[in-house]
């Protein structure tokens, strides 16, 4: 079973992760808890490219790190882990790609998902959680956090809403693939509705 989670930064997509990976293993499942980009060593270095020499990096050599990080983590370890009967958990994939780089930088929607496709080999997640939030929201839980603060700060707000909207639009085209949760509600109810979702699909 593969399994993504997406939304912006603050969204709380890594704190219902670890809470999803506890309860499945808490069943008794083998859980590979992973993310993108970084999910691997190679992943490691290019994340380092794309999160701290952002300035440098044009936005189409930016889309070709990402679908490199990508391949790169699906080819080594994602599909090794399904092969395996094992759950992944995955922070980010390439709905992330479509939004940020397809809506975010303007490179083309339909472009990014066929270059993340491709490096992907196909590999589409079972379900994907989407914990949407206004970035007022986000902005507000970062600076409390007083992390990643500047992150968020230094891009423009149209970017967070070309991203989110994205994101919301690439829901409503898959509902089936995807779970939509309001990121402001408390984190037991989501992840409870979280959970009852996995369990179904586990059957
Ligand atoms: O969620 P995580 O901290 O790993 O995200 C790192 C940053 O990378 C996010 O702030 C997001 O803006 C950016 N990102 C991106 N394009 C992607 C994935 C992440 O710009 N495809």
């Amino acid at each position: 079973l593969f399994i993504t989670l997406e939304g912006g930064d603050g969204s709380g997509k890594s704190t219902q992760a670890g809470l999803l990976a506890d309860w499945l293993a808490g069943q008794g499942r083998t859980v590979l808890r992973t993310r993108e980009p970084g999910g691997t060593p190679v992943g490691v270095l290019i994340r380092d490219i794309v999160l701290h020499h952002r300035g440098e990096v044009a936005p189409r050599a930016e889309a070709l790190l990402y679908a490199a990080d990508r391949a790169q983590h699906i080819n080594t370890a994602v599909r090794p882990a399904l092969d395996r009967g094992e759950v992944v958990i995955q922070d980010r994939y390439l709905d992330s790609s479509v939004a940020y780089q397809g809506a975010g930088r303007v490179l083309g929607g339909a472009e990014i998902r066929d270059l993340s496709l491709w490096a992907a080999e196909g590999l589409l997640p079972h379900l994907t959680i989407l914990l949407d939030l206004e970035e007022t929201v986000a902005r507000g839980r970062l600076d409390d956090a007083n992390k990643r603060f500047d992150r968020l700060e230094a891009e423009k707000a149209d970017f967070h809403s070309r991203v989110r909207a994205s994101f919301l639009e690439l829901a409503a085209a898959e509902p089936e693939r995807f779970l939509v949760l309001d990121a402001a509600e408390p984190v037991d109810t989501i992840a409870a509705t979280i959970r009852a979702r996995v369990a179904t699909l586990l059957g």
